[in-house]
């Protein structure tokens, strides 16, 4: 039984690789399988929130709000309809919370205490972070047990990748001592593409256990579900992408249950 809270950042400061798609949708798949999931909007574009189907421009409290301390986290949970979660939904303003936090006293720390107060209430918060190691990415790293990474399977991937290792590596010395990897994920694979089968055979050899065995293939579904508020789940569930973040969803629950902790970076 998972007793504890798991907290899994979605990070990769490559832009466009899947974070947003994969925070959604495994959100949903999770909690479709009987999991309590809280979902962290960390990115000003907060497609996380519109692709979950809370409308950013109607926000009273966002996750701005929250790292402020301008609202507590039960003023700002709004909860999916479309994917069965809760969300801590972003709005536009959450750019500026990079310039407004930059003196704060403890300013990386301000997630990882918010949450702290939401131990016994969720099997899973997944935080959706920028594209970038920016102030919003950092507090997400601070706050997380592991860090879920996607990628593409193209010739800089792997590149990308070791910037990402490194900086994981920097935060577990110095902020997050118990940080760990919890796996790469591929996504928009494309099988007929032989550079893809490249550099997924060179990920399989590198990071064997490290590398989840779900791939996540290109499907146009899972990009068209967003402009509608919903999860592939509830937007077109016999989809192959729908059908692959299933899959996903019960790797990871597999992982966990059979204690197979996360990798050391
Ligand atoms: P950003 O770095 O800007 O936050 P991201 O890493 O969160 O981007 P997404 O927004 O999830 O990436 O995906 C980028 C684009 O690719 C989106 O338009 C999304 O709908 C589409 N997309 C993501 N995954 C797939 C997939 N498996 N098949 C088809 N399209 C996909
Ligand atoms: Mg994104």
């Amino acid at each position: 039984m998972g007793t504890t809270m798991k907290v899994l950042a979605i990070a990769n400061q490559k832009g466009g690789v899947g974070k947003t798609t994969t925070a959604v949708n495994l959100a949903a798949s999770l909690a479709h399988l009987g999991q309590r999931v809280l979902l962290v909007d960390l990115d000003p574009q907060a497609n996380a929130t519109m692709g979950s189907g809370v409308d950013k421009s109607k926000l009273k409290h966002s996750i701005y709000s929250l790292l402020l301390g301008d609202s507590t986290m039960a003023q700002t949970t709004q909860h999916s309809e479309s994917g069965g979660f809760d969300l801590l939904p972003a709005s536009r303003d959450l750019a500026g919370a990079e310039v407004e936090l930059v003196d704060a006293n403890e300013r990386e720390m301000r997630l990882k205490s918010a949450l702290s107060g939401v131990n016994a209430q969720y099997d899973y918060v997944l935080l959706d972070c920028p594209p970038a190691l920016n102030l919003l990415t950092l507090n997400g790293l601070v706050a997380a047990d592991a860090v879920l990474i996607p990628m593409q399977c193209e010739y800089y991937a792997l590149e990308g990748l070791s910037d990402l290792v490194n900086t994981l590596r920097r935060i577990k010395q110095s902020l997050n001592k118990k940080i760990e990897i919890e796996g790469l994920l591929r996504t928009m694979f494309d099988p007929r593409s032989t550079l893809a089968q490249q550099v997924s055979e060179q990920l399989v050899k590198h990071f064997t256990s490290k590398l989840y065995h779900t791939v996540i293939p290109r499907n146009v579904r899972l990009a068209e579900a967003p402009s509608y508020g919903r999860p592939i789940l509830a937007y077109d569930k016999s989809s192959k992408g729908a059908q692959a973040y299933l899959q996903l969803a019960n790797e990871m629950l597999a992982r966990h249950a059979s204690g197979d902790i996360a990798p050391s970076i």
